[in-house]
């Protein structure tokens, strides 16, 4: 089975999906991951503007699934609100749009950060977490929402096993929800990656493995449980290249899509090419000492 590697890409004017499969292909990589605008907001361009189809037809020739295209839902959205009744809708009403948008974008996952508790209890809010996706996924009948697990910044729902078990557990629709496992987040919410397989075997005993459709592959710039959520370059984190490596190759995940959201080295250099490449040679190399 082929590796599934890509990186997050930006979604931007006039070639929108073209260019992000273009350059995804110039990076020697098979998969992408898109917001379908900005990350913090929910102002949303028509998709009929992002050259899906040019896009498709190159994936298509390139040997890119479109299973391997990845969308991002925007971060605003916070079903884990118990506070304001009208933030809470507008997060459903986004979600559900944003469903559609997957869909028309002839993509199968969006990847949902399940929300924060802000005041209310972790279990008010992971039964608001439940309601808003029982609401949002009822027309749904293509997409597969993928909870990602967080770092437990603040008060984010999802730091755990537990709580994505206790989110899946309330879902109606079973067959369209999943797991995004992102590694700077589970690092930072505690668990060890130096022990990768028994981080699996504790996921396993609660969920099933092939939940997991993308692995977000970031190191981390702080100490494990530190719950900061600040991404790292491979090789350059407290995770580091070789448990990384680990996790990227482990049997256990080969179907999953491993996607890259490792941060612009000095602000400016896209990271993604060399990272790809040193993670298919499985040999790091340290292009930017001087910078770190
Ligand atoms: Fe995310
Ligand atoms: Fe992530
Ligand atoms: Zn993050």
């Amino acid at each position: 089975m082929m590796l599934k590697i890509g990186s997050h890409m930006d979604l931007k004017a006039p070639d929108y999906l073209l260019a992000a499969v273009k350059k995804t292909i110039e990076n020697g990589a098979n998969a992408l991951m898109v917001y379908t605008g900005a990350p913090q907001n929910t102002i949303r361009k028509d998709v009929n503007l992002f050259k899906l189809e040019e896009a498709h037809k190159l994936m298509n020739e390139s040997e890119i699934e479109a299973s391997s295209l990845i969308i991002h839902a925007p971060y605003i959205i916070n079903l884990g609100n118990c506070e304001k009744e009208e933030t809470y809708e507008l997060a459903v009403r986004v979600l559900t749009d944003e469903l559609q948008r997957t869909k028309k974008m002839g993509a199968k996952y969006l990847v949902l950060h399940p929300g924060s508790a802000l005041k209310a209890t972790h279990e008010e809010s992971i039964a608001r977490i439940i309601k808003g996706l029982n609401l949002a996924m009822k027309d749904n009948d293509s997409v597969t929402i993928l909870l990602e697990t967080m770092a437990g910044k603040g008060s984010e729902i999802g730091s755990s096993f537990e709580e994505i078990k206790a989110i899946i557990d309330g879902v109606e629709d079973k067959e369209h929800i999943g797991v995004c496992l992102d590694t700077c987040h589970i690092h930072d919410a505690g668990y060890d990656l130096n022990d990768f397989d028994n981080v699996l075997a504790e996921f396993n005993s609660l969920l099933p493995l092939d939940l997991i459709k993308v692995v977000h592959v970031n190191d981390s710039k702080n100490l494990r449980g530190a719950h900061k959520d600040r991404h790292e370059n491979i090789g350059y984190g407290e995770i580091g290249f070789d448990n990384l490596l680990n996790i990227i190759y482990h049997p256990l995940l080969t179907n999953a899509v491993k996607i890259l959201e490792t941060p612009y080295v000095n602000k400016e250099i896209a990271p993604y090419k060399a990272e790809i490449e040193m993670i298919k040679n499985k040999e790091f190399k340290d292009l930017w000492a001087e910078f770190k």
